[in-house]
């Protein structure tokens, strides 16, 4: 009998894995990162990764976005969940649309959601050279050449998702007003309408300078949908903010933290870049290098010019 429930419980938890309902972000733990299932396990394009600038490669053609009333606000309120494994805002589609920024058409965002850490030291789903800022914030957005984003998820060229990190510094009062009030949230989604507010004062204000590279959700069912836009300039919240996100609570009444997936492989992925990376010289060793290289090269040079 007690075999019989075993198998039971294991076949559940397959099903749960595999649908995706059921994860979190235990290191080890049986629905934990390393036991999410399918393209998760074996997508060769999964999300976050770690941008690695001495690789990243400048590309001319990722000029600016043109970000459509992100600096309105909608008429409809925005609603706001505790899911259990995140804080997230949703909205219709076709108010904020986001186009330009070498984007494969246009895409209309549809909700935002954050990821932090227990302490300021992780929390980010992205790291730059293995730097993890204390939190990110993802603005999803589908291609509107779908009908909605159950159908965006099965293309490639089906959703795009904005990061940008959020680091601990000065007032914010767009932050402020997102996150003073969230206490009550109660895990498990239990929506609650909250007044509208324009997205753009939570962006950093250079969006210019972004990494670009092809992804997925980096939550089940990781699909391989997402083009990834992460923001250089990381954007200061106050830490009573971040300790505010780090109290909300999940079903099991423990603190909901460190809701971030691990980095993934790039498996032969480019990153580039949006603007020039000055490759820069990190120690001193390798700047004579640099120097003594210069000063070969200029010698080459000129025996060439004395030979000829
Ligand atoms: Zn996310």
């Amino acid at each position: 009998m007690a075999n019989f429930w075993l198998v039971t419980f294991a076949c559940f938890a397959a099903i749960s894995i595999a649908s995706g309902e059921d994860y979190d972000y235990i290191k080890g733990g049986a629905i934990g990162p390393d036991n999410w299932g399918g393209i998760c396990q074996t997508g060769k394009k999964q999300s976050p990764i770690d941008i690695d600038t001495s690789t990243v490669e400048y590309d001319s053609d990722l000029g600016d976005f043109a970000l459509r009333n992100y600096d309105e606000k909608p008429s409809e309120n925005f609603t706001i969940t505790n899911t259990n494994h995140t804080l997230k805002v949703s909205f219709s589609p076709n108010f904020f649309d986001v186009r330009g920024g070498g984007l494969p058409g246009t895409f209309t965002t549809v909700q935002f959601h954050l990821h932090w850490g227990s302490d300021n030291n992780k929390g980010a789903e992205h790291t730059v050279n293995e730097m993890q800022y204390p939190a990110e914030i993802h603005f999803v957005s589908f291609n509107t050449k779908y009908p909605d984003i159950s159908e965006a998820l099965g293309h490639s060229d089906g959703l795009a998702v904005l990061g940008v990190f959020l680091e601990v510094g000065a007032e914010n009062s767009a932050y402020e007003e997102l996150l003073s009030n969230i206490s009550d949230l109660n895990p498990g989604g239990a929506k609650e309408e909250i007044a509208p507010f324009m997205l753009k004062p939570l962006l950093a204000a250079n969006t210019s300078n972004y990494y670009r590279y092809a992804g997925s959700l980096t939550t089940p069912t990781c699909n391989q949908a997402v083009t990834w836009t992460v923001f250089k300039d990381a954007v200061k919240i106050p830490e009573r903010l971040l300790t505010n996100l780090r109290a909300l609570r999940m079903g099991d009444n423990s603190y909901m933290v460190d809701n971030y997936r691990p980095v993934q492989p790039l498996h032969g992925r480019m990153v580039k870049s949006s603007f020039m990376i000055k490759k820069d010289v990190t120690s001193s060793v390798d700047g004579i290098a640099l120097k003594v290289s210069n000063v070969v090269l200029m010698l080459m040079l000129f025996g060439v010019l004395f030979l000829m």
